[in-house]
């Protein structure tokens, strides 16, 4: 039987008896949408029902749901010389192209390339180097912050590659300029980015200088709210990276390849070039699952002579990188970031008028093509998602937003809006109007 022959009827079954969900629990499959085909920045289920993708997924579609010719051809044409070949035993004409495209969008001085196959693993490979480059443990993160999913495997691991894990102390938690439960009050852009700069500097000398190999920071908080940051904060970040021999790894595994309207996320950062830099869902628009991580000269002459200290069976998988590879000259050649660039204020005049046209939306924040608005309450305070269950007004907003005909990630207090890079002017309008419908529901089930 070809694919798309089973009924709705045994698709569901099968759905109910045997399919996982993962962050959420699996009951709630039955209430998704079973998608047969998508076309552009549409998407349809098996009831014919058309949905405007509205987070490009998990923000990762990038290119939207039409492969093109040539993305199919140059599958089709490794998948005919040969599907696989073991990364750490053979090299293959697309990894060395792959990894020579991306040494030329990286600024001058970032160059060895690794492909994980997802942004967690690319994480993974970045920490193992960032520690073993240093000989230091520590890592700063963010409060406020996504980073990947994998924890357990190396340490359930039997053999020598288990010795790579290096003991806790491990991984310190920063505020971000945008904590979630105060606001530096009255404070102007650039006293927050002071104040923040010192808090971390007195947090870096109190974990010691000489523990903290690497600050790793998403270079625009993504799942947290496309936290957008003041003014010189991260030139600060890389001050003091500098400062005390610290690495800095910019986590771009959502804003890389265009999503902000540059390149990379740090572009919007005049002079901050990373050490190492992470990226994955736009890499290959999610056609093929596949990451990357590039580290500076420095750090690649290292490991010329010293093991990474990471690997995994499908990294650097050829089909995988074909997809990739292609995806990239597409985006080049069909300048794609021009047209973020273009639709990008288009975007920003919308978000801003459904921040000032509901009550239950705070504030907007907006960079390229990627938005969030801020969920609140009557009585000022917002829903959020910390283990807490839906509240009933969200939980309408959510129905609501998937009747009017967009299917997109939803996390309270936010609301993401990231759209497929491709997408027109009209079809941001359309998105906003649907947008707006969903918002009306919102405000009355908040009791506005
Ligand atoms: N880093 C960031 C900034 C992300 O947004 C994500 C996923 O959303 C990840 C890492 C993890 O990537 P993956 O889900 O491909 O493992």
């Amino acid at each position: 039987q070809p694919m798309g022959s089973w009924s709705n009827e045994q698709i569901g079954a099968s759905v109910k008896e045997n399919v996982m969900l993962t962050w959420a629990p699996s009951k709630m499959k039955n209430n998704l949408p079973i998608i047969t085909h998508g076309e552009g920045v549409y998407l349809w289920d098996s009831n014919g029902k058309k949905y405007l993708d509205w987070t490009s997924q998990a923000v990762c579609t990038n290119g939207g749901h039409t492969v093109s010719e040539n993305i199919k051809s140059a599958v089709a044409e490794q998948l005919d010389r040969t599907p696989f070949v073991y990364g750490g035993m053979a090299m293959c004409e697309v990894r060395a192209r792959l990894s020579n495209i991306i040494s030329s969008v990286l600024p001058e001085g970032l160059t060895g390339c690794a492909f994980p196959s997802s942004g967690s693993e690319a994480n993974e490979a970045a920490i193992t180097m960032a520690r073993r480059y240093t000989g230091k443990t520590k890592i700063i993160n963010w409060y406020r912050s996504y980073h990947g999913g994998t924890t357990n495997s190396l340490e359930a691991t039997g053999d020598f590659r288990r010795w790579y894990i290096q003991p806790p102390p491990g991984f310190v938690k920063a505020h971000n300029p945008n904590p979630y439960f105060f606001e530096f009050a009255g404070a102007t852009e650039e006293e927050k980015t002071e104040m923040s700069l010192l808090m971390l500097e007195e947090q870096i000398l109190y974990e010691g200088a000489d523990h903290v190999a690497c600050i790793m920071l998403e270079s625009i908080p993504g799942a947290a709210g496309v936290l957008t940051l003041p003014e010189g904060y991260m030139q600060g970040v890389r001050a003091l990276c500098d400062k005390y021999g610290i690495l800095l790894h910019l986590d771009e595994v959502m804003v890389g390849f265009g999503r902000t309207g540059n390149m990379w996320g740090f572009q919007h950062y005049d002079g901050v070039v990373p050490d190492i830099v992470t990226s994955a869902k736009g890499l290959s628009s999610s056609i093929t699952p596949i990451s990357m991580v590039a580290v500076s000269d420095k750090m690649m002459e290292f490991f010329e002579e010293n093991p990474m200290g990471w690997g995994s069976t499908f990294q650097a998988h050829p089909v995988a990188m074909a997809a990739a590879y292609a995806n990239i000259k597409e985006m080049l050649s069909n300048d794609v970031i021009g047209h973020v660039q273009e639709m990008a204020p288009i975007f920003e005049a919308h978000m801003k008028e459904c921040a000032s046209s509901h009550p239950s939306i705070k504030q907007y924040r907006a960079a390229g093509l990627f938005g969030a608005l801020d969920i609140v309450s009557p009585d000022g305070t917002q829903p959020h998602h910390f283990n807490a269950p839906r509240t009933e007004a969200t939980a309408a907003y959510a129905k609501a937003f998937n009747e009017v005909g967009l299917i997109g990630l939803f996390r309270p207090p936010v609301i993401h809006i990231a759209p497929p890079l491709i997408i027109n002017e009209a079809e941001i309008k359309e998105g906003f109007e649907k947008q707006h419908q969903a918002l009306d529901v919102l405000d009355k089930a908040l009791g506005y």
